[in-house]
């Protein structure tokens, strides 16, 4: 059973938009398709977290997706998300180089996610429209490979409104206890005193993982971090899934695109052809046959 869940808010009055997501289900899954390590599993989880989140929040058209890298240049090298969207449903896939990197907890108990995806890369975030090819490509540098500050410095650029951003994925070696995140939009009506309010409902507030494992409700959640006791659900059981679309046909697009030399190159070698999706670690096998009938 899925008990994964994503809701909207809105809390004073409209002037705020809150998102929540529990995602605990879905990490667990990935957790387990990609072998990740506690540490890995928090960088991977916070990311996928966001990158869902970002299929509910960004994307407008069902023939829209979001193709988000993560390149902090740290051991575990480059994370890589794909998101698409169906009704109320999204999707993502998401993949890390080295999943099997761990490392220390940090002085204060917590898990380096930073030292994990490094700190001095870019974080880069492209839009695409399947039908019009239209195409919106954000860069911005990194702030602390935390993750979440880096998404809510792309967000500080790219949109108008102030966003708050929360992350947080709890991983013991038996696997994923709580992970989830929130936003807060404010709207430009919102007022002094309500910023100020939910700056010290933020401030007052147990992080996401922590609400999240002792089985605070999203509304729970959402009343606990913007102090507003009256917010309204504007939209509920929202869903973020994982779904790899990958096939053998583009696999063999991709070959086709080498180059004849290149394919030549291969069935000489080692007369055949073997891929691997870094997404759900499906692997495609090309024969001799299937490698000659590329190159016509
Ligand atoms: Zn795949």
């Amino acid at each position: 059973m899925n008990r994964d869940r994503t809701a909207k808010f809105l809390a004073y009055e409209g002037k705020v938009s809150v998102i929540c997501s529990k995602t605990t289900d879905l990490i667990e899954y990935i957790r387990n398709l990609h072998d990740l390590t506690p540490t890995t599993t928090a960088a991977l989880g916070r990311f996928a977290t966001i990158s869902g989140i970002m299929g509910h929040t960004e994307i407008k058209e069902e023939e829209d997706s979001i193709t988000i890298q993560f390149n902090g240049k740290g051991p575990a090298g480059i994370m890589l998300a794909v998101v698409e969207k169906e009704a109320n449903q999204v999707f993502v896939k998401a993949c890390i180089d080295n999943p099997g990197v761990e490392l220390p907890l940090k002085s204060n108990g917590k898990i380096d996610v930073s030292g994990a995806v490094g700190t001095s890369g870019y974080l880069n975030i492209i839009k695409e429209n399947g039908i019009t090819e239209k195409e919106y490509n954000g860069i911005v540098p990194l702030v602390s490979g935390e993750i979440a500050e880096d998404f809510a410095s792309y967000f500080a650029r790219s949109k108008q409104t102030p966003t708050v951003l929360a992350l947080g994925v709890l991983v013991n070696k038996d696997g994923v206890k709580a992970s989830g995140g929130y936003m807060i939009s404010l709207m430009p009506d919102a007022t002094e005193n309500e910023i100020t309010k939910i700056e010290e409902a933020i401030e007052k507030a147990p992080t996401i993982s922590e609400m999240l494992d002792t089985e605070k409700s999203l509304e729970e959640i959402a009343k606990i971090i913007t102090g507003d006791e009256r917010l309204q659900l504007i939209e509920d059981n929202l869903i973020i899934g994982y779904r790899c679309d990958c096939s053998k046909e583009k696999f063999a697009r991709g070959l086709t695109s080498l180059g004849k030399e290149e394919i030549k190159n291969i069935i000489e070698e080692d007369g055949k052809a073997e891929a691997k999706c870094h997404f759900c670690n499906k692997i495609y096998t090309f024969s001799k046959e299937e490698l000659e009938a590329l190159l016509k």
